[in-house]
């Protein structure tokens, strides 16, 4: 399985670019603002806002004198469940701390108090109240508005080359050819092909797919991490930090049946049993009143969005789903973001550089954004010295006339019931059964972009599905309800390319 779009790039107008990084998130803008720091000028292919720009908690960093990166170093491996990439971890703890002061020359102000998130010894986590993304977002854009880097709005189709990257196809209303030296991929998780989810809809995981046709590997892509609070049928999350300050989840008679304060993974599995049982379960933010917090002074970004939908927290409680959150597996790279094909990285959520391990402690994300744009910047950098540009020309023909079986909302079920909070071997089965046969046909899919974007998804999940029934235990977020303990063979990584698990 390769190409899927039908096209003749000698037939194509034609530009070339040195590095085309793909996604706005802190991974690609990171990655470009280094760039062009250093005087290559990269350019941007992103089709809008993804993750980055909803983060409330904040960023960890161990900046506080009385608090030390290798502090935050064990935290982070208690937390990922002894298959955290201890090289890596120790880049990200460490080199965090210069990162931080480049997101501040950058304009990011941060409030002055820090928060302690769960799993953390040390109240390490940097915050501008509850819209950190955004603010980190906004300044990290504005620079690359500064800088004149060019922006190009659109959405990666196919990456084109044999063993190296030699050009992409986008598409933005029609389909355009870039010859390009390098690529990288900065597109986001995947946590949105599951029908609960935190994740806006720009950020689906379908490069991770389109990576995988091009036979890349992809990592521990069972760990899939679920956050407990996400108001129902919305992508709303409502932070731990509610939690935190005092906020209770009852279930409808008004009763508490788990500590809020226990790990994200815990308390999710919870409230999912309850859910289960055809039980309903809210977050009740009353107690903050009492406590004489204003709700929407501490938390003006959930409290205005809550009032958006309907709700209103200051007089009762609001329903609440466990969702999927956060995608800690991705595409196999080293510490400088690259992955096996030359002239091909990978940065921030849609790559696994193994710092989360089995479970990813809170706000680690954006600061590995920070840290391995950074990196992989400085590695481009230097390789361009040796990647050269192609002359080469590409062409797919492909007359298929079907439409796929299946849609985007149903992936989203199938993952939800088969691989959700609690997993096992016989609905995992039956999952990627389903999941193979809606493929079966797929060289004889209508060649669009819509299908395109459809059969890649599915790729992903169809790394998932396998990884997860691979892994016969219970590890960090991955849950198995037959095999409900860890086991020591499987302390190592998956690893998932097409048409084979290892
Ligand atoms: C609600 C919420 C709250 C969170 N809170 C925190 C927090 O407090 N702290 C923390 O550390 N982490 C948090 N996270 C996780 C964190 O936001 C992400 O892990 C991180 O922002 C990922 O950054 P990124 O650059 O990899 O991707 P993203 O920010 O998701 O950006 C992905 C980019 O890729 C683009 N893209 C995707 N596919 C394509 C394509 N085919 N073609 C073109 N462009 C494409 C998207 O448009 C987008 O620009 C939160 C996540 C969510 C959803």
């Amino acid at each position: 399985m390769e190409l899927f779009l039908n096209f003749n790039t000698s037939l194509m107008p034609c530009e070339e670019v040195s590095v085309l990084v793909c996604g706005s998130g802190i991974g690609g803008l990171t990655t470009a603002l280094m760039l062009k720091e250093l005087g290559v000028e990269p350019v941007i292919l992103t089709r809008g806002i993804g993750n980055t720009y909803y983060s409330q908690g904040g960023i960890a960093c161990a900046l506080d004198p009385k608090d030390s990166p290798y502090l935050h170093l064990l935290d982070t491996q208690r937390a990922g469940r002894g298959l955290c990439r201890e090289e890596t971890l120790r880049i990200l703890v460490d080199e965090g701390v210069q990162r931080m002061a480049d997101l501040i020359r950058w304009g990011v102000v941060f409030d002055e108090e820090t928060t302690l998130e769960g799993g953390h010894s040390f109240p390490r986590v940097y915050k501008v109240k509850d819209y950190t993304g955004r603010a980190i977002y906004t300044a990290l854009w504005r620079k690359v508005e500064e800088l004149k880097i060019r922006v190009i709005r659109g959405e990666l189709q196919e990456i084109l080359g044999d063993g190296k990257v030699e050009g992409i196809l986008y598409y933005d209303g029609e389909l355009h050819f870039l010859r390009v030296r390098s690529l990288v991929l900065a597109t986001g998780g995947a946590a949105s092909m599951f029908l609960h989810t935190s994740n806006p809809v720009k950020v689906r995981g379908d490069a991770i797919g389109i990576a995988l046709r091009k036979t890349l590997e992809v990592e521990n892509a069972e760990f899939v991490q679920f956050h407990p609070t996400v108001v129902k049928d919305t992508n709303i999350l409502i932070s731990e930090a509610v939690r935190g300050e005092g906020a209770y989840i009852v279930d409808e008679r008004g009763e508490r049946f788990v500590d809020e304060l226990k790990p994200r993974d815990e308390v999710a599995r919870a409230i999912y049993r309850k859910l289960k049982e055809g039980r309903q379960v809210f977050l009740d933010m009353r107690p903050l009143i009492k406590r004489g917090i204003n709700l929407g002074d501490r938390f003006p970004t959930i409290y205005q969005m809550l009032r958006e939908r309907g709700f209103d927290p200051e007089r009762e409680p609001v329903p609440i789903t466990p969702s999927a959150h956060y995608f800690i597996g991705g595409i196999r790279v080293d510490s400088y973001g690259r992955s096996s094909m030359e002239g091909l990285y990978a940065v921030g959520e849609c790559a696994c550089t193994g710092i989360h391990g089995a479970n990813r402690l809170a706000s680690n994300s954006l600061l590995e954004g920070l840290v391995f744009g950074y990196r992989t910047a400085y590695r481009i950098f230097h390789d361009l010295a040796y990647l050269k540009s192609s002359r080469a020309n590409f062409k797919n023909k492909r007359e298929g006339s079907e439409e796929p079986p299946y849609s985007f909302e149903d992936i989203r079920r199938l993952m939800w019931n088969h691989c959700g909070l609690e997993r096992e071997e016989g609905s995992l089965k039956e999952a990627l059964d389903k999941l193979r046969g809606w493929l079966e046909g797929w060289q004889n899919w209508k060649p669009t972009v819509e299908n395109r974007q459809l059969l890649d998804i599915s790729l992903t999940a169809l790394a998932t599905l396998s990884c997860a029934l691979w892994r016969r235990e219970s590890r960090g977020v991955h849950y198995r309800a037959d095999y409900p303990y860890e086991r020591e063979e499987y302390r190592r990584d998956s690893l998932f390319k097409l048409n084979s698990v290892l």
